[in-house]
């Protein structure tokens, strides 16, 4: 049977019916209701975060908290990595903002702090670091040069539900934070996607962005898009959620398999686990060294793949060298580009076996011993 990089998770059918039986009754299908107010108030609660604004995904989540700001179309400078998913750039390109992308660190691949300060000029406004992989940024270095040159910090945390940081939940640091709740992410809406801020004045902000700038019947006083999370997507938010601490901890135990198989080979580096991180186990990234392991990540790749199994080169190629932002000066980002060329993410979800984990194992392993 084929091994895909994830397997969403869903809840039981019984379950997800039991929970949109309400919607039958009501016909309140979606603006913001009771459902979503449900899923809503859990959420806070499990991400212990202040205020939170559900989407229809995470992108125009981000895309529309950057606008609630009031940073839209200001011509300014945002100050990003290209070690991420495209998302994440595009929602600042689109906001009419200036992408400057910063090199990422090379031992959790997440923004370089040392780097940052270099590249802010007096257009910047904002810093937009991603917590790539569910690996913490530094956000204490971070949050320093932000406040030092009055700049946002917009976290994109995709990858870091249930994640924390000195026992505070991720979502709680910089000015916003936004998760994504896609299906493939290791909690889902099936689409989906919030933001977390501090602030309370973006709450009415973000409420009206969302649903073509309307602010009341009769006044629509900003230039919103529709990007709101429906009541069938909150209903499978609400069982999810259920379900996600035991998730959380099955994925656990297959890293726990890949580390115990894949550490300590020659020319395989694997993600140091980070202090003070409460992990969520979202991903499994291996570097391939070719020159000690023989072997490219290109050729693990494709071995995987003649055995059913598809792994992903995630991220490959990184942003900078999308056609779309090809023509965008930068600066050289020397790690990110020497990672995205060696990192291949494993297949992990919680419903792995340990088995088919030791199988994908094994098959690398036996690639290790031959001549490269
Ligand atoms: C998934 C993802 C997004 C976009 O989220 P969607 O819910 O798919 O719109 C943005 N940034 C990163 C890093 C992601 O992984």
């Amino acid at each position: 049977m084929s091994i895909f990089v994830t397997r969403s998770s869903m809840p039981s059918y019984d379950d997800y019916i039991n929970e949109i039986k309400p919607i039958f009754e009501s016909h309140h299908l979606t603006n913001m209701g009771p459902v979503y107010k449900k899923l809503q108030h859990s959420l806070i609660d499990y991400l212990g975060v202040p205020y939170l604004s559900m989407f229809v995904n995470g992108h125009m989540a981000l895309e529309t908290v950057i606008q609630a700001m009031g940073l839209k179309n200001t011509g300014g400078e945002v100050i990003t990595t290209p070690f991420t998913f495209v998302s994440t750039v595009h929602a600042i390109t689109r906001n009419g903002l200036k992408p400057v992308f910063c090199d990422v660190k090379p031992d959790d691949y997440t923004i370089d702090p040392e780097k940052i300060e270099e590249l802010i000029t007096d257009k910047t406004v904002a810093i937009v670091p991603v917590h790539v992989y569910g690996n913490v940024c530094d956000v204490e270095a971070i949050e320093k040069i932000a406040e030092k040159h009055g700049l946002k910090v917009i976290y994109d945390a995709a990858h870091a539900f249930g994640v924390k940081y000195r026992g505070r939940g991720i979502g709680t640091y910089g000015d916003a934070a936004m998760f994504s709740f896609h299906a493939t992410k290791v909690f889902n809406t099936i689409e989906g996607g919030a933001v977390a801020f501090k602030d309370e004045s973006l709450r009415s902000s973000l409420h009206s962005l969302k649903n073509f700038g309307i602010k009341t019947e009769e006044c629509v006083d900003e230039i919103g898009g529709n990007a709101k999370m429906d009541e069938f997507r909150a209903a499978m938010g609400i069982c999810n959620l259920r379900n996600v601490e035991q998730c959380i901890k099955a994925r656990g135990s297959v890293v726990e398999r890949y580390n115990s198989r894949l550490g300590g080979v020659s020319g395989i580096k694997l993600m140091k686990p980070q202090e003070n991180v409460t992990p969520n186990y979202a991903y499994y990234a291996v570097c391939f060294e070719p020159e000690e392991f023989g072997f490219t990540r290109d050729d693990v790749y494709e071995e995987l793949q003649r055995n059913d199994i598809y792994a992903r080169k995630y991220f490959y190629p990184a942003v900078n060298d999308m056609e779309c932002y090809r023509e965008l000066e930068h600066g050289d980002t020397p790690v990110s580009e020497n990672i995205s060329r060696r990192v291949l993410t494993l297949p992990l979800y919680s419903e792995l076996s340990l088995e088919d984990t030791d199988r994908i194992c094994d098959i690398i392993l036996s690639m290790g011993k031959q001549e490269g």
